[in-house]
């Protein structure tokens, strides 16, 4: 059978435990994924590529028992990155309904742009449906525990980062 590989797109500044829970379940129903950031020069982060990647690869230490994760990074269409790794599977989380109707416009396009990519949406567990980069963003710097928010690979540095803006 040949190997399903999924994709997991997004800017991860930084990664959150809602964005893990996602590679988590997913990791259980496809043979590969691939989480890969978005280099996109016009867009400011918090932290650099590098910081990006190497705060995936130490959060993706923490799960036990997953070893079909790898982290990658693209620029440019997500329909080309797609064709490259050899997927036609993206992978995006769902967190509310206000999430609903960019998503939509996204996989639309990504549709038009290459009729063979389907894209998968997977429900936010509850419990992290008011995460996201910019809110942990917004409470990090003060010394609040952050551990209920993300990786703790990502706290320390989360918190570190912040104190020194
Ligand atoms: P983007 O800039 O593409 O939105 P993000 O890094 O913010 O990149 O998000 C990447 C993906 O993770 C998106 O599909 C987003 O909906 C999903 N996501 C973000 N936060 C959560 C969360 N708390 N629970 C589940 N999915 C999430």
């Amino acid at each position: 059978m040949k190997n399903k590989v999924a994709i997991i797109p997004g800017s991860f500044d930084p990664i959150t435990n809602g964005h893990m829970d996602i590679i988590e379940r997913s990791s259980k129903i496809f043979d590969e994924i691939i989480v890969a950031i978005l280099v996109n020069p016009d867009k400011k982060y918090l932290f650099t590529l590098e910081e990006r990647i190497s705060m995936i690869e130490n959060s993706l230490k923490e799960l036990t028992g997953i070893d079909n994760v790898k982290v990658d990074t693209f620029s440019g269409l997500l329909v080309n990155y797609a064709k490259k790794v050899n997927s036609n599977i993206i992978i995006r989380g769902l967190r509310a309904v206000s999430d609903f109707e960019y998503e939509m416009q996204l996989t639309s396009m990504n549709k038009v742009l290459d009729d063979g990519i389907e894209t998968f949406y997977m429900m936010t567990n509850t419990k992290y449906s008011f995460i996201s980069s910019s809110i942990v963003k917004g409470v990090s710097g003060f010394g609040a525990d952050l551990t209920k928010l993300v990786p703790k690979a990502v706290a320390e540095k989360l918190e570190k980062k912040l104190k020194e803006e």
